[in-house]
């Protein structure tokens, strides 16, 4: 796919859900304030959350649409794995907001006003983060971004974190008041975790990681089927985003027998030919004199 349509779907997709999060916090929102609902306002809360680190994804890949050239001579790709990072800091701090606001409601009770039509109202929020986890990853099928995976595993989260809302909602109306407050903690730990978790991975790829073993593995097979030699360490990533993953590989070359040049390049240009076929990256042969 095109540089420039991907991050134009992938622009679309995320305001889509910037969109759907907005919506989902003002219903919340109203709903967490008529019924005095810790655990529905909190999930509001989370909603602004989500919806702005949407509005962050977006600005982001709207600069990444920008071309290569001048200050950056890689293009602008590497953007996609610092919106992932960002977005994953906004989950961990809602969590940790909403951990706070909890502890707060179980030392403070309040009282809870319960209705049928609240109720009824969250649970076709949580249908609505189904649907909006479903699209992210449907689209990812197409889009590859780690941001979308990431955002796609957050929606099905917070669709869990709903319907645990509104457990709360029930039993807190039923049974006792601050079984609202218990469930809101119980919620807010599975958020920090998921958000630490995603920013482990996020920065990750910020830094930079290198290909797997599995893949270097397969790179040295094509490489000895097309006659060139090589050891493991020999493939180094240069990964700047996307689609402008280069692959260094130092092939290892008698330096007594240097007639043989013409061969090694024709071999050389074969082999990246199929490599970068096969895993659509760009490939680069150095040699190495044993
Ligand atoms: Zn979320």
């Amino acid at each position: 796919m095109k540089r420039k349509t991907r991050e134009s779907a992938l622009i679309c997709v995320f305001t889509v859900g910037f969109v759907t999060n907005l919506f989902l916090g003002f219903v919340k929102l109203y709903v967490g304030q008529s019924s005095n609902s810790l655990s529905v306002f909190s999930d509001a809360i989370h909603n602004f959350f989500d919806a702005v680190s949407f509005a962050i994804v977006i600005f982001c890949f709207f600069i990444m649409s920008k071309n290569a050239g001048g200050e950056a001579p890689f293009g602008y790709g590497r953007i996609e794995y610092m919106a992932g990072f960002i977005s994953a800091v906004m989950i961990l701090a809602a969590g940790v907001l909403f951990l706070y606001s909890a502890i707060e409601r179980l030392l403070y009770p309040f009282l809870l006003l319960f209705s049928w039509l609240n109720f009824g109202i969250i649970a076709f929020g949580a249908l609505i983060k189904v649907f909006l986890g479903l699209f992210f990853f449907g689209r990812n099928k197409k889009l590859d971004s780690i941001v979308l995976k990431g955002s796609g595993i957050d929606s099905f989260m917070d669709a869990g974190i709903t319907l645990m809302t509104l457990v709360g909602y029930l039993t807190a109306g039923y049974i006792a008041p601050r079984a609202d407050a218990f469930v809101g903690m119980i919620i807010s730990i599975i958020i920090i975790v998921e958000g630490i978790k995603l920013i482990k991975n996020n920065a990750k790829a910020l830094l930079g990681k290198n290909l797997d073993e599995k893949t270097k593995r397969s790179i040295l097979k094509i490489a000895e089927k097309h006659g060139i030699l090589a050891d493991e360490g020999a493939i180094t990533l240069h990964d700047y985003g996307k689609n402008r993953k280069i692959v260094i590989f130092d092939a290892l070359i008698d330096s007594k027998d240097m007639s043989g040049l013409q061969e090694f390049k024709d071999a050389a240009e074969s082999f990246t030919r199929e490599a970068s076929e096969k895993f659509d990256m760009e490939f680069k042969v150095c040699i190495l004199p044993k």
